[in-house]
């Protein structure tokens, strides 16, 4: 019987105040006050214009000094191929599948399975695949050989931390409605955890139509920039596009 996996996101620490290391490191730049000065001068107002100040201008290197790391369950290799992408900023530690048996593997199934009658033969698959699996590793076939036989929606586990820019980097793109919807719920599930423990920092976080009210997707934008006020829809290679209806963007020679 095949196990389905479930996502699960866990915060596993975080400075004890990443608001506050942002602001100090903040202020550092513009002050010649002691640390000590800094640390007991800086009230919650004055966090927030800080962080309010760096996030408008971009000037984001600030919030490097913000760390945070995360214990995520049940991501298939799909969604983990997509989160490495992320490079700087970022460190992770991902389960072997050279020095870790997968008999007891789980898989995730998406929704769209979920409600498919191909649903049955879906599963008869992943059980064939377990059976095999298992042959392989009892005849002495090493586990890193064995794992070649083992699908995409294996499930992982696995450590992420990330400083303060880099997490805000990530949710820009990976909480876009463009996104992959299960590396978009990961992204979420670490938007709220960090939110918990930064609330200022992470209070303008997310996708760009929310946080600087412009959407940078052009043609492939999903149009949620048109229920937000004031937002807009714009696009880096300006003379290759023209305005449509609605405010849509095509390109010159369509
Ligand atoms: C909806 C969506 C679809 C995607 N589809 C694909 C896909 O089909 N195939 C695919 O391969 N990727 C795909 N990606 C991944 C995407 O191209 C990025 O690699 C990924 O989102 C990481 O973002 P990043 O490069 O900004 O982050 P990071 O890797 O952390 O880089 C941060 C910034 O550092 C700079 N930087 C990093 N490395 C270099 C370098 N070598 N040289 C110069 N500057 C550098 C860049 O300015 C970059 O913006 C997709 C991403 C999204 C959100």
């Amino acid at each position: 019987m095949i196990k389905e996996s479930r996502l699960r996101v866990h915060l596993l620490d975080s400075y004890k105040d990443p608001d506050a290391i942002a602001a100090i490191a903040i202020r550092r730049c513009y002050s010649n006050d002691s640390y000590e000065e800094l640390i007991e001068k800086i009230s919650p107002e004055k966090r927030k214009q800080l962080v309010a100040q760096v996030e408008a201008s971009g000037h984001t290197s600030t919030l490097e000094h913000q760390m945070f790391t995360f214990a995520v369950e049940g991501l298939s290799r799909i969604a983990e191929t997509q989160l490495v992408r992320k490079r700087v900023g970022a460190s992770y530690s991902i389960r072997s599948g050279r020095y870790v048996n997968m008999a007891e593997a789980e898989y995730v199934i998406p929704e769209s399975i979920k409600n498919s009658s191909l649903l049955p033969q879906y599963r008869e698959h992943l059980e064939s695949v377990q059976k095999m699996y298992k042959e392989l590793t009892d005849s002495g076939i090493p586990e890193e050989d064995a794992r070649f036989i083992q699908p995409q929606s294996l499930a992982t586990k696995l450590i992420v931390s990330m400083t303060g820019l880099a997490l805000m980097q990530f949710l820009e793109k990976r909480e876009c409605t463009r996104a992959q919807w299960e590396i978009r719920k990961m992204a979420t599930e670490m938007h709220k955890l960090a939110k918990k423990v930064s609330p200022i920092v992470f209070d303008n976080a997310g996708p760009t139509c929310k946080t600087q009210g412009i959407c940078w997707e052009g043609k492939r934008s999903c149009g949620l920039w048109k229920q937000i006020e004031g937002a807009t829809l714009k696009i880096r290679q300006k003379h290759l596009f023209k305005e449509g209806a609605g405010g849509d963007l095509k390109f010159i020679d369509e």
